[in-house]
């Protein structure tokens, strides 16, 4: 590729709307640009990154016995409300209605899609297990899009989902897919923790999450210091900021009686028996309402318990640490009530407003409940301190705090949609079964930032080898000396017939200009060609991560690079 045809924007400055390094150098190298808020341009050379990224990720899976397909990004709503979460997913699901007025979304991910798909194709224990996957763009209306790339709101992910005939096969198949993400993340030259991210009540750990550890990441891994434990601690840091800060009006706090299906009492003795260790949110949704649950305990172990004693079928965490404020909104009551509230789904409850939590009294709530009015999010420094003196739960040594980027994430669905959506089988036996099913999703624009987050100095950005751009960069310094130019475009033509991915830096500029632009964008290995050094017959060879320098004869230089 010649430098002088490519649109390849890179910028001086380091653009003001930037927080993180790798949202200022992807925009410095003109790799992105932004079209509007957490939606952005691929520029040619952001573009060849993705596509590196995406074939490592492709390879893996094909290896690992996935197969890949595409599925439409525009979904119709029937299905999600089949599945119960056109009604539950709230405002991160992008809505919308055709020209006759039906309802439909654009895929956030595809559960739904898929099992749609494979209900209606598989019919017996012979067609399975399958395992299908996809690399598509999908969007997500996040309340707080940011940091470029790391958290958009239209962005490319590598969705894959499983169907096993029972649990046993569905466990090979997410042991796969854990080892499968294990190689990507390696090879994408990354350093990452695997991390438990929800664990059942029968101890099997059912969900991990891989997360690259960077200072800007914005989840909390906890991760024990002797043992190989190491789990998320969900994101401790979304303190409602100005910006996030709900358009909603919030409503004064106010106490209402609610005899519920459960009693306060009941719930409050649930809550007694379990272990008393970090404080937590809950928000579950009946058919009446969300319902806040202010929770005690181990929400790990809690959830599944606390599903089944409500008899609720979804409930959502909040991810933040909450604690009390000023209301007595308590710890640890909940009650269905017949309120119409906004609904929360996921990660959006940082801006919930106007919340039920219960109250000191037996069948009453409390409605309008606030984050930042009345509940407190806790800071990450506030965290680390109040549980630093946890033990290891595993071998009881002291745990350590790590920020990190979730990149990845792997979990055993179960019976969730396969139920939900009638998709069934006939086993050997001829006895009609639902299927197991496992989903796998992997941030693969996220994973661009997330290795520049990681592999860059004060110059720009360090590409690791397989997901450079270019393995080389071949720099001319006398663009003017004839000789040197037609040394250049001799070599340009052989290291790339050696097939190696080369840009030719054949602009007219100032060599101080040439090597500014060349460390920024990050090319592993630069060749330099000048009249001096062409006049020993060698090329000044240097990498761009130990910046060391070595003279290669011209002789022996594709071989080099080889
Ligand atoms: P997060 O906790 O960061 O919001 P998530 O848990 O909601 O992510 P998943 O539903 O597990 O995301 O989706 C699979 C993968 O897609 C994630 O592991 C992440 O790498 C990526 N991803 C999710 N949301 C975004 C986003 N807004 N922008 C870029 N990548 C994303
Ligand atoms: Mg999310
Ligand atoms: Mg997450
Ligand atoms: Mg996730």
């Amino acid at each position: 590729m010649y430098y002088s045809k490519m649109l390849l924007p890179t910028l001086k400055e380091t653009p003001a709307e930037a927080e993180t390094v790798s949202h200022q150098l992807l925009l410095r190298a003109g790799m992105i640009r932004k079209l509007t808020s957490g939606i952005y341009d691929y520029l040619p050379l952001g573009l060849m990154v993705l596509r590196k990224v995406e074939a490592i990720v492709r390879e893996e899976m094909n290896c690992a016995g996935a197969q890949e397909l595409l599925l439409p990004a525009v979904q119709p709503a029937e299905l999600w409300q089949e599945s119960g979460r056109w009604q539950i997913y709230g405002k991160e699901l992008l809505r919308f209605q055709d020209r006759h007025d039906r309802d439909y979304c654009f895929g956030p991910t595809h559960e739904e899609v898929i099992t749609d798909l494979v209900r209606r194709e598989v019919h017996s224990y012979r067609q399975l297990p399958l395992n299908l996957y996809q690399i598509q763009t999908k969007f997500r209306d996040e309340i707080r899009p940011r940091f470029g790339l790391i958290r958009g709101r239209e962005f490319i992910m590598k969705d894959g989902y499983s169907f096993d005939i029972d649990e046993a096969g569905a466990d090979q198949t997410y042991r796969a897919m854990y080892d499968a993400y294990t190689r990507i993340f390696s090879r994408c030259g990354l350093r990452f923790k695997t991390v438990e991210a929800d664990s059942g009540p029968i101890g099997g750990s059912f969900s991990h999450e891989f997360m690259v550890l960077a200072e800007t990441g914005e989840d909390v891994v906890v991760s024990c210091t002797a043992c190989a434990y190491a789990a998320n601690l969900e994101k401790a840091e979304i303190l409602p900021t100005e910006s996030s800060l709900p358009v909603e009006p919030l409503l004064p706090l106010e106490k209402v009686h609610t005899p519920g299906v459960r009693s306060v009492s009941e719930v409050a003795d649930f809550l007694q028996t379990t272990p008393d260790r970090v404080l937590k949110t809950m928000i579950y949704q009946t058919d009446e309402g969300a319902v806040a649950v202010l929770l005690r305990g181990d929400h790990e172990v809690n959830e599944v318990k606390l599903k089944n004693f409500l008899q609720v079928s979804e409930l959502f965490l909040a991810p933040e640490e909450v604690i009390r404020q000023e209301t007595n909104a308590a710890v640890g009551f909940a009650g269905p009530v017949g309120l119409n509230l906004p609904i929360y789904a996921d990660y959006g409850l940082g801006s919930a407003v106007n919340l039920v939590a219960g109250a000191n009294e037996n069948d009453y709530h409390i409605i309008n409940v606030n984050f930042d009015r009345d509940l407190v999010v806790k800071g990450f420094a506030d965290l680390r301190q109040a549980s630093n003196s946890d033990p290891c739960p595993r071998c009881g040594a002291a745990l350590e705090f790590l920020r990190g980027i979730e990149v990845g994430h792997v979990f055993k669905l179960g019976y969730k949609y396969s139920k939900a959506l009638k998709a069934t089988f006939l086993d050997d036996q001829g006895r009609e079964q639902y299927m197991f099913m496992g989903c796998y999703g992997i941030g693969v624009s996220r994973i661009v930032a997330a290795a520049i987050e990681q592999n860059h100095d004060l110059d720009g950005i360090i590409f690791p080898m397989p997901l450079a751009p270019f393995q080389v960069l071949l720099v001319p310094i006398a663009a003017n000396d004839v000789d040197t130019m037609a040394v250049a475009s001799r070599l340009y033509q052989e290291i790339r017939a050696a097939g190696i991915e080369v840009l030719f830096d054949d602009r007219n500029e100032r060599p101080g200009i040439k090597f500014k632009d060349g460390d920024l964008l990050g090319i592993p290995v630069r060749v330099v060609l000048g009249p001096k050094t062409l006049a020993q017959g060698a090329a000044e060879v240097r990498q761009r991560r130990s910046r060391a320098v070595q003279l290669i004869p011209l002789a022996s230089l594709v071989a080099y690079l080889q």
